[in-house]
C-alpha cells in the first residue's frame, strides 16, 4: 500500500495538465493543485494509520489492501466497506466525491463477474481480473470518465468539414497489440490527481456507434493523453481562513483528450458492443457499490451543512425562535432519514452471482434520488438562515493584519459572546459551503455526478417492483364489489 509521500511521488510522472494555455509541470507543487494533492496524500496515510487499519485495511492470501477493494461476501463485509467510506468522507466533509475509494467500488464490483467479459471477448475477463489485482496491489487512485462531450450525440457518425466524425472518444484503429483511441471523454473529476482513468459509457450508445463503446483503463501520463482542467478554485483561495474548503478540498474536474493513444489489449475490457457497454455496471455490483459510497459521502457533507445551520443560528441569535427551531428540526430529520436509508441498504443487502453480495439497490437508488434532488433546496434553507451575515464582514482576513483596523473590527463587529474574528471565521466557512464558486460547483456536482435528474427517476422506476405494487391494488379491489 502507498504512503502519502509515495503517492505524491507517483503522480510526478510527466502528465500533461492544462490550465487554460498553461502546461502544469508538477501538479503536486503548483499553487492551483498543491493543497488538493496533499489532501489525497493524507487520505493515503490516514487509512493505513494504526487507529484505522483494523477497518480500512483488508487481507487476502497474505496480501494487504485498502478495504474499498474488498469483494463483499457478507453483511459484515458491507459494514466494513461502509465504515471505510464514511471515515474517508469525514476527512473532507464529503467535498471530495471522487476520493480514492470511489472508482475501486466500480472495479471491485465488475471484477466479481469476469465471466461476463470473457463471454464478450476471449480473455477480456481475465484481463479485468488481472487489472483489479494490479490496482489493489498498487493502491491505484483512478478516475472514471464515462460521459461524452455535451451535444456529441447529435453528431452521430456524420463527418464534419475538418474530417472529424464526432468529438467523442472512439477506437480509430486496432492491431494485434491493442487499440488506438481518439477523442474526448468527460468529466474526469479527480483525474489531475489520479494514476489512471477508466473510460467507458454510463450513457447508452446507439447502434452504429460501436467504436465509442470502448471500455478501458488508461494511465494518465500515456503518450497522447492530456487533461484540460476547469478553473481551479484552490488557486484563488488566498488563505485557508477566508476559503477553507476551496483551499484544501478542490478535487478538480477536467476534460480528458486522447490523441491517437495506443492502449494494449490487456487494458481493454469491452469493445464494439452497444448492448453491454452500459449494462456491465448494472449486471454486476459495480454501479450499486459506487453509488452507495456516494450516498455515504453525501451524508458526511449533510452533517456539516446541518451543523453549520445550527451554529449560524446560534451566532445570529435566531436559534431561540420557535419557527427557526422548527426549520432546524426539519433539517435534522432529513439528515436522520438519509442515515437510515444508507444503513437499510446494508441491512437488506442482496445476493449476487458467485456468492457475493451488494447493497439493497432499491434503497440505494432511492437515497441517490433523494440526495440529487435535495442538496440545492437544503442549501437554500441554510443560506436563508444565515441572513446577510457573510456580506456584513470585511472583504477578507487581511483586515486583521493591520492592528488599528483589527481593533476597530473587534470593537464594532464583535458580539458580547463572540469575537469579530470568530464570527468572520464561521461566515467564511459557511460561504465556502453555500456561496463561493467552489460552492456553486458543488451545487452542479450534486445534481449531475451520477447522471441527470431524469435518469435518477428512471433507476427508481425500473426497480419499483410494479407487479407487486399492482397486486396490492388488485387484492384490495378484489375484496369488495357492487
Ligand atoms: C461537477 C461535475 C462532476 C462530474 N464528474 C463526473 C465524473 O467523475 N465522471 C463522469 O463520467 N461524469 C461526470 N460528470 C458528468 C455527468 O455525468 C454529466 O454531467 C451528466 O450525466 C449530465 O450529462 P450532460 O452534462 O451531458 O448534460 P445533458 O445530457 O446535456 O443534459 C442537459 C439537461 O437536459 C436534461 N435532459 C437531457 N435529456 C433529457 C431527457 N431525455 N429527458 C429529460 N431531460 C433531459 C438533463 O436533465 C439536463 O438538465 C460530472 C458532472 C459535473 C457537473
Amino acid at each position: 500500500m502507498l504512503t502519502g509521500k509515495e503517492y505524491l511521488e507517483s503522480i510526478r510522472d510527466g502528465r500533461r495538465v492544462y490550465i487554460g494555455k498553461e502546461l502544469v509541470e508538477d501538479v503536486t507543487a503548483h499553487p492551483a493543485f498543491e493543497k488538493g494533492a496533499r489532501t489525497i496524500a493524507d487520505i493515503y496515510d490516514r487509512k493505513a494509520a494504526a487507529e484505522n487499519r483494523d477497518v480500512m485495511v483488508s487481507e487476502e492470501n497474505g496480501e494487504e489492501f485498502s478495504t474499498y477493494f474488498l469483494k463483499p461476501k457478507s453483511r459484515e463485509d458491507l459494514e466494513k466497506r461502509y465504515e471505510t467510506h464514511r471515515r474517508i468522507a469525514s476527512w473532507t466533509h464529503g467535498f471530495m466525491g471522487r476520493s480514492p475509494d470511489n472508482f475501486p467500488c466500480y472495479l471491485t464490483g465488475l471484477a466479481t463477474q469476469p465471466e461476463i467479459f470473457n463471454e464478450l471477448r476471449e480473455g477480456a475477463g481475465d484481463s479485468l481480473d488481472a487489472y483489479y489485482h494490479k490496482a489493489r496491489r498498487n493502491d491505484l487512485f483512478m478516475s472514471h470518465a464515462v460521459t461524452n462531450p455535451q451535444g456529441s450525440r447529435r453528431a452521430g457518425d456524420q463527418m464534419d468539414e475538418a474530417g472529424i466524425v464526432s468529438p467523442t472518444l472512439r477506437v480509430v484503429d486496432q492491431d494485434e497489440e491493442g487499440v488506438t483511441l481518439n477523442g474526448l471523454k468527460m468529466i474526469g473529476t479527480g483525474s489531475i490527481y489520479c494514476h489512471e482513468t477508466w473510460v467507458g459509457n454510463l450513457q447508452p450508445v446507439p447502434p452504429g456507434q460501436e467504436a465509442e463503446t470502448i471500455t478501458a483503463a488508461v494511465p494518465l501520463n500515456l503518450d497522447g493523453v492530456s487533461i484540460w482542467s476547469r478553473k481551479p478554485y484552490e488557486a484563488t483561495a488566498n488563505t485557508e481562513f477566508d476559503m477553507p474548503l476551496s483551499a484544501r478540498f478542490d478535487e478538480t474536474d477536467a476534460a480528458i483528450l486522447f490523441e491517437n493513444v495506443k492502449v494494449p489489449w490487456d487494458r481493454v475490457f469491452l469493445h464494439d458492443n452497444v448492448a453491454m457497454t452500459r449494462e456491465i455496471y448494472f449486471r454486476t455490483p459495480g454501479h450499486s457499490l459506487a453509488n452507495h459510497q456516494a450516498n455515504i459521502r453525501f451524508a458526511e457533507k449533510l452533517r456539516l451543512i446541518v451543523a453549520l445551520a445550527h451554529k449560524l443560528t446560534q451566532s445570529n441569535k435566531a436559534g431561540a425562535i420557535p419557527a427557526v427551531q422548527s426549520t432546524l428540526g426539519n433539517l435534522a430529520a432529513q439528515l436522520g432519514a438519509l442515515e437510515g436509508m444508507i444503513k437499510g441498504q446494508i441491512q437488506d443487502c442482496e445476493e449476487m452471482p458467485g456468492g457475493f453480495v451488494t447493497v439493497n439497490r432499491r434503497f440505494m437508488y432511492a437515497a441517490l434520488h433523494w440526495c440529487t434532488k435535495n442538496h440545492s433546496p437544503i442549501c437554500d434553507v441554510v443560506r436563508e438562515l444565515m441572513g446577510g451575515g457573510p456580506i456584513q464582514m470585511p472583504a477578507d482576513s487581511s483586515v486583521m493584519a493591520d492592528p488599528d483596523l483589527y481593533e476597530k473590527f473587534e470593537t464594532y463587529w464583535s458580539l458580547p459572546d463572540q469575537s469579530a474574528k470568530d464570527r468572520m471565521k464561521l461566515f467564511r466557512l459557511a460561504w465556502d459551503v453555500l456561496g463561493t464558486e467552489f460552492a456553486g460547483r458543488h451545487m452542479l456536482y450534486e445534481k449531475f455526478y451520477a447522471g441527470p435528474g431524469f435518469v435518477m427517476d428512471l433507476y427508481s422506476y425500473q426497480l419499483a417492483g410494479w407487479d407487486e405494487l399492482a397486486e396490492i391494488v388488485d387484492d384490495l379491489m378484489a375484496g369488495y364489489d357492487l
